[in-house]
């Protein structure tokens, strides 16, 4: 009987055989290699029909082929890139208001994965699509990491070095409080606060970042900060 292909579960096998030896199960197997004997098996039949996939799969534990039954030496030796992290940080996802527990795994100083965190009574190690490309938020070559400014009436954005892009934000925030101070209101209720600016975050600011933004801003006596996604 020639056996040129096989449907087994979800695969199909394509054979090319040449030689009938015998049945596993009740699928026709036949062999042409080479093969080196085993203890117990002196004409080395069970160690070369161990090694083939469709073979594991009528004899083994793995019926539908989803697992060990289809493994071959290059899965076997595969591992996950987290295996190898010198630590992992505990994080929370930058894009949205439900805030899901990230891990961040880290090698050689730099960010190589980032998954759910099992244990976030939020998320409890979900993360979802968006959550689940952080890691490309971090390592993207097309990343922006300087500062970019675009002047008043200016086309053009340039880069600023950050001495000088925070001595800018610094001058403007103490002019803008001095001309729009507020003492008392028109019936001498004391106000103590500034209109003169206010703070707006997004959602790529983590829980660390929007308190010290709250503390400060409050300090300077706005009254007016706010976050595009607030919990
Ligand atoms: S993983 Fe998704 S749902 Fe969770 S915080 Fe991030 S963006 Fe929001």
């Amino acid at each position: 009987m020639e056996a040129s292909g096989f449907l087994v579960g979800p695969a199909v096998f394509n054979t090319d055989v040449a030689g009938y030896l015998g049945q596993a199960g009740s699928i026709p197997v036949r062999l042409r290699h080479h093969h080196i004997p085993a203890r117990g098996d002196p004409l080395g039949v069970r160690t070369w029909l161990g090694e083939w996939p469709m073979f594991r799969q009528a004899t083994g534990s793995d019926p539908l082929a989803r697992g060990a039954a289809v493994e071959s030496p290059r899965t076997k030796a595969l591992g996950p890139r987290t295996d190898d992290a010198d630590a992992v940080v505990k994080s929370v996802c930058p894009y949205c208001a439900v805030g899901c527990g990230q891990n961040v795994y880290v090698r050689d100083g730099r960010v190589t994965q980032i998954e759910g965190d099992p244990d976030s009574p939020i998320s409890r190690g979900r993360l979802c699509p968006k959550g689940s490309a952080s890691t490309s938020l971090v390592t993207s070559p097309t990343r922006v990491t300087t500062v970019r400014y675009r002047r008043p009436y200016g086309t053009e954005w340039e880069d600023l070095d950050l001495d000088t892009a925070v001595d800018m934000i610094a001058d403007r925030v103490i002019d803008a409080r001095r001309r729009g101070w507020q003492d008392t209101d028109d019936e001498g209720r004391v106000l103590r606060r500034t209109l003169g600016f206010s703070s707006l975050g997004g959602a790529t600011l983590d829980n660390e970042e929007n308190y010290l933004i709250k503390k400060l801003f409050m300090a300077l006596g706005a009254i007016q900060v706010e976050n595009q996604a607030r919990i």
